[in-house]
């Protein structure tokens, strides 16, 4: 992690936790958090986004959304605007996990939703990341290049600090086969690379994600050019979710 970036954890919860049972993991989060290094976000279901911002409003936590729709409003049934997760109470919303693109989000689609965000002052948690079979061909690097210059296409270089990426291997999400932090960084460094070709490269964060533990994240976060984590399974649990914070 670089001095110039304050690193970012945040919680992905993915379909768990009613709006009651997301209030009793934010005030038993609020009494072990402390005031910490890093910078803290959750993102609970749609459902529990006010409820988690009305239960946090006074904890060093922010909460963002686990998708958005990249129209403004309009006939699109099932979905939910950017302005909605705002008014909620939402300060970002991550876009592109593998779980969604698996249903078919472009990156097309993705980078509308990047820019749909900015628009609304939101910040982006961009994920992307290649598959098992991608990583055995040897096609992770140009896999990423195209994910990150397709998905950032209309973000302006001065937004650079304003969105981040999550570099997530498909085959470490859920899976406890968590990048070893030297395949981490590397991957990160690349990414890094990319988006340097056009926007701010260093001022902009880039988180891990994938089978992230209390015990594997200090060594991960660790690394020069991993700026935080995106946390799935282990978020669910306050406890396990506030030592990876600590970790940073
Ligand atoms: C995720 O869903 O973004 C994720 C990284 O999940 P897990 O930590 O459970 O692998």
């Amino acid at each position: 992690m670089s001095g110039a970036r304050r690193p970012l954890v945040a919680g992905n919860w993915k379909m768990h936790k009613t709006a009651a049972e997301a209030v009793a993991w934010c005030e038993e989060i609020e009494g072990i958090l402390g005031v910490p290094r890093a910078e803290v976000a959750v993102c609970p279901p749609f459902t529990a986004i006010e409820a988690v911002a009305r239960a946090l409003a006074d904890a060093p936590v922010w909460v963002a959304a686990q998708n958005v729709n990249e129209h403004e409003a309009g006939a699109h049934t099932g979905e939910v605007s950017a302005a909605m997760i705002a008014a909620a109470g939402a300060r970002g919303a991550v876009v592109g996990h593998s779980e969604r693109r698996a249903l078919g989000e472009t990156d097309a689609v993705i980078a509308a939703r990047v820019r749909r965000l900015l628009d609304h002052g939101l910040t982006p948690i961009l994920c992307v990341g290649e598959s098992l079979a991608q990583r055995e061909a040897g096609e992770t690097e140009e896999w990423l290049a195209r994910q990150v210059r397709a998905c950032l296409a209309h973000v302006h270089v001065e937004e650079s600090a304003r969105v981040a990426i999550a570099y997530e291997p498909i085959w470490a999400i859920g899976t406890g086969r968590t990048a070893t932090p030297e395949t981490a960084q590397a991957a990160i460094a690349h990414i890094r690379g990319v988006v340097g070709e056009r926007l701010a490269a260093g001022a902009m964060r880039i988180l891990y994600g994938g089978s992230v533990t209390p015990e594997n994240a200090g060594e991960l976060m660790a690394q020069p050019d991993v700026d935080g984590a995106l946390v799935g399974g282990a978020s669910l649990d306050a406890r396990s979710f506030a030592a990876i914070v600590h970790a940073a």
